[in-house]
C-alpha cells in the first residue's frame, strides 16, 4: 500500500470490502513517518490519541490518515501556527473543518510545520525548524503549507488540510510535485482557523490526485453560520448557472513575462497547454492589465490585515507573556520574542498603511485596485472557461537561496491575485525539469465553479500522461 498511488476512493472501498483496515493504515501513515520525519520534519507533532474503533461506512474519508496544517484547530491539541508566540496555546474547540471531518471518522496523525503565521514561501520561517522537500532534501517545499506538502509527497498520509492566503496552498503542492486546491472564498469555513488576512484566507487540501482534491472539497464544501463570510448555497447555484459548459482556455500572455520567470518553467508551461489543445480544448491569449498590480495590492493590504488580526496576541489574553517594567513594556518584551522577523515586519507594513495620512494613499487605493482587478477577471469569464498560467516563477529553490523578502514575494505572483478576487484556483503537477524537480500547473475557474477546476484537472492529468 502506497498512499502516493493510491487514491481516496480506492481506499474507502478496500476499506469497506475489508482487503485493509484503519489499523494498518494507520501503521503504514506512522512506519513512513518514522522512516522519512526525521529528515524532512513535515510534522510538528504526532499525535497518539487516534480513536480505537473507526466505523469504515461513516463515510468515505472514513480510517483514512491525514494531517493538518499547524494554523486549524483541533480541540485539546496544541495549534500554534508554527509561532512561539502560540507556542503552548491549545484550541479550545474544533474548526469547522476538523469536525467535518470527524463526522466522517477521518484519522487526524498530527499537526504540520509551516512558515511562521503562515507568511512565506519557503518554510524557512518555522519557529519548529525548516521542512525539507521529499524529492530533494537540499530545496525548500515551498510554503507557508510546506508541512501539509511535503508529508503528502513523501507518501506519510494520504492528504492533508492546509490554507492559502496567496497561495500557500498551491505553491508548495508545485514544489512537491502534488496536488493543491485553494477553493473559491467563502465556500470552505473560516471557524477554526487562525486569522491572518481575514479577507483573504482559505482551508483547502493538499492531495496526490485532481480526483482527491474533489472528494475533500465535498465533505468541507460547506455552508456554516459560525463563519460569517459562508456563502449560503442560494448564491453559491446562482454563480454555477452562468458556467458555460464550454472548453476554452485562457492564457495571460502579457502577464507571463514577470521578471525572474524561470524560462524552463514557461517552456513547460507552452508546452503542457499544447498538450490541452490536442486533448480538444480552444487556447485563446487574454488581455488582464491589471493583473500585475495584484502583488503590489497584496503586500498592502494582507499586512493592514495582519497587524489588526494579530494585534489580539498581547500577552495578556493568549499565549506567549512576558512581564515587563509596565504594560507597554510588557507589550514590548512579549511581542519582540514571540513573533519571527517576517511578522513583525508584516506588522509594521500594516500598521504603516492603516495610520492616518497613510491610510488613503496606500489602503485605500490598494481596495480599489483590488476591485478592478476582479471585476477584470469576472469579466474575462464571459469568454473563457478557464485561466491558465504556471504556478510559481521557479521550481523548488536551495535552502538559503532566498534571502530578500522581496524575492520570496515574487514566488507568489501567479498565486496572489485569486485570493484578492477570491476565485478558485488549481495546482497541479506538470512534469519535471532536469533535475527532477516538479513544475506546476495553475488552472482558475469562475467564482464557485470548483467543478469546472475538476473537470479540467482530470484532462489536464490525463494529457500530461500522453
Ligand atoms: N507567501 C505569501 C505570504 O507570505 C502567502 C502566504 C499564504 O498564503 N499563507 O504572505
Amino acid at each position: 500500500m502506497d498512499f502516493r498511488t493510491t487514491t481516496i476512493r480506492e481506499l474507502h472501498e478496500q476499506l469497506v470490502s475489508g482487503t485493509v483496515t484503519p489499523e494498518s493504515l494507520l501503521t503504514e501513515s506512522r512506519l513512513v513517518i518514522h522512516q522519512r520525519d526525521a529528515s524532512i520534519h513535515a510534522f510538528i507533532e504526532v499525535f497518539n490519541d487516534q480513536q480505537e474503533t473507526v466505523d469504515v461506512t461513516a463515510g468515505v474519508l472514513a480510517g483514512i490518515p491525514m494531517a493538518v496544517k499547524d494554523n486549524i484547530l483541533y480541540k485539546g491539541h496544541i495549534a500554534s501556527a508554527a509561532s512561539k508566540i502560540l507556542e503552548n496555546y491549545q484550541a479550545s474547540y474544533d474548526a469547522t473543518v476538523v469536525e467535518l471531518l470527524q463526522q466522517q471518522h477521518a484519522v487526524i496523525v498530527g499537526r504540520l510545520n509551516m512558515d511562521d503565521s503562515a507568511m512565506g514561501t519557503s518554510t524557512e520561517s518555522s519557529y519548529y525548524g525548516i521542512t525539507r522537500n521529499p524529492l530533494d532534501e537540499t530545496r525548500v517545499p515551498g510554503g507557508s503549507s510546506g508541512g501539509p506538502a511535503a508529508a503528502v509527497a513523501a507518501g506519510m498520509v494520504s492528504y492533508a488540510l492546509g490554507s492559502d492566503t496567496g497561495g500557500s496552498i498551491r505553491q508548495p503542492a508545485a514544489c512537491c510535485g502534488v496536488v493543491g486546491l485553494k477553493p473559491t472564498y467563502g465556500s470552505v469555513s473560516r471557524n477554526g482557523l487562525i486569522a491572518m488576512s481575514s479577507s483573504l484566507d482559505v482551508i483547502g487540501p493538499i492531495t496526490n490526485s485532481v480526483e482527491d482534491a474533489e472528494t475533500i472539497f465535498n465533505v468541507i464544501g460547506t455552508y456554516d453560520p459560525r463563519d460569517n463570510t459562508s456563502v449560503s448555497y442560494d448564491v453559491r447555484k446562482q454563480y454555477q448557472t452562468k458556467n458555460t459548459n464550454t472548453k476554452v482556455i485562457g492564457i495571460p500572455r502579457s502577464f507571463l513575462e514577470v521578471d525572474g520567470l524561470d524560462p524552463e518553467v514557461l517552456e513547460n508551461f507552452n508546452s503542457s497547454i499544447r498538450k490541452m489543445e490536442v486533448a480538444g480544448y480552444t487556447i485563446v491569449d487574454i488581455d488582464l492589465p491589471n493583473l500585475k498590480h495584484s502583488l503590489a495590492v497584496y503586500y498592502i493590504l494582507q499586512p493592514a490585515e495582519v497587524s489588526s488580526n494579530l494585534a489580539r496576541y498581547d500577552g495578556v489574553r493568549y499565549g506567549l507573556s512576558l512581564k515587563g517594567e509596565d504594560l507597554i513594556d510588557s507589550y514590548k518584551k512579549t511581542k519582540t520574542a514571540g513573533f519571527g522577523r517576517e511578522v513583525q515586519r508584516r506588522i509594521m507594513l500594516g500598521t504603516y498603511v492603516l495610520s492616518s495620512g497613510y491610510h488613503d494613499e496606500y489602503y485605500y487605493k490598494a481596495r480599489q485596485l483590488r476591485a478592478k482587478i476582479t471585476e477584470e477577471i469576472r469579466e474575462v469569464f464571459e469568454t473563457v472557461d478557464i485561466i491558465a498560467t504556471p504556478t510559481a516563477p521557479n521550481v523548488a529553490f536551495p535552502f538559503g537561496a532566498k534571502k530578500d523578502p522581496i524575492s520570496l514575494y515574487l514566488e507568489d505572483v501567479f498565486t496572489v491575485p485569486y485570493n484578492l478576487t477570491g476565485n478558485p484556483a488549481i495546482s497541479i503537477p506538470s512534469g519535471t525539469n532536469s533535475e527532477g524537480m516538479p513544475f506546476g500547473m495553475h488552472f482558475t475557474a469562475p467564482m464557485f465553479c470548483e467543478d469546472k477546476l475538476f473537470e479540467v484537472g482530470k484532462d489536464f492529468e490525463r494529457a500530461i500522461l500522453e
